[in-house]
């Protein structure tokens, strides 16, 4: 398919409206994408082959990340993978409506229906409703998330990974599930070094504590995002 002007204004408006929150693309992944797209569809081809350093200098980024951020283009279905050889990727660049999941029936201009787009998950507080409360509590599927042990009800609750004396927010990105010891224990100390206290103390392994320290930065990086339905997503 050839993309007249009209055809490539409606690629990005998917792409952005659609394509990004729905499959959570990071920055990396959207400029790769981006980058990709640029090369094969708007010149008139699917197919694409290209080397990971033609890639990485094209984005003025790492070879590292950008495999990365290919690997997992592919694992989401934007890519397909026809071929992996010394010489670079063949790869096949899917545009939003041809991306299983994302067909055109389902996009709509205002953005799907029940999964709250980026922007409206980022503003929201949420110590504000239950569900919300809930959804942080189910995204650590029952575990806190310092020293991983199994929850209940009753001694869980829900805490500031940068505390709120030091200006940390009630986004999704600063709130998790932690047992009421951690939480006690771990005061105003950053996250980082109450890790390494409970990996000190025996409480975490060698390989758990680096787990969680790729957690903290996931967190951050919005990575870890609750699943809400979008009546719960309201401010109330
Ligand atoms: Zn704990």
């Amino acid at each position: 398919m050839k993309i007249g002007k009209t055809n490539a204004v409606l690629i990005w408006k998917q792409l952005e409206d659609v394509l990004v929150p729905r499959l959570g693309l990071t920055v990396v992944e959207r400029a790769v994408y981006s980058h990709l797209v640029r090369h094969s569809r708007l010149e008139g081809r699917v197919r694409l082959r290209f080397s990971i350093l033609w890639l990485a200098r094209g984005n003025r980024l790492s070879a590292g990340s950008v495999r990365l951020a290919v690997r997992r283009l592919v694992a989401k279905g934007v890519l397909r993978l026809v071929e992996r050889t010394k010489a670079g990727h063949v790869v096949e660049v899917r545009l939003p409506e041809e991306i299983r999941g994302i067909r055109r029936n389902r996009i709509e201009p205002d953005g799907p229906a029940r999964v709250p787009r980026e922007g409206d998950l980022e503003e929201r507080d949420f110590l504000q409703t239950k569900a919300r409360r809930e959804a942080i509590h189910a995204r650590e599927r029952g575990a806190c998330f310092y020293c991983m042990r199994r929850l209940t009800a009753r001694v869980r609750c829900l805490d500031h990974v940068v505390p709120a004396v030091r200006r940390g927010s009630n986004s999704y990105r600063n709130l998790v599930s932690s047992c009421a010891e951690c939480n006690a224990q771990k005061g105003e100390t950053p996250a980082e070094g109450f890790l390494r206290l409970l990996y000190r103390d025996g409480r975490l392994t060698a390989k758990e504590f680096t787990g969680r320290l790729r957690a903290v930065e996931a967190l951050a990086a919005g990575k870890l995002r609750p699943a809400l339905r979008s009546e719960d997503a309201k401010d109330d």
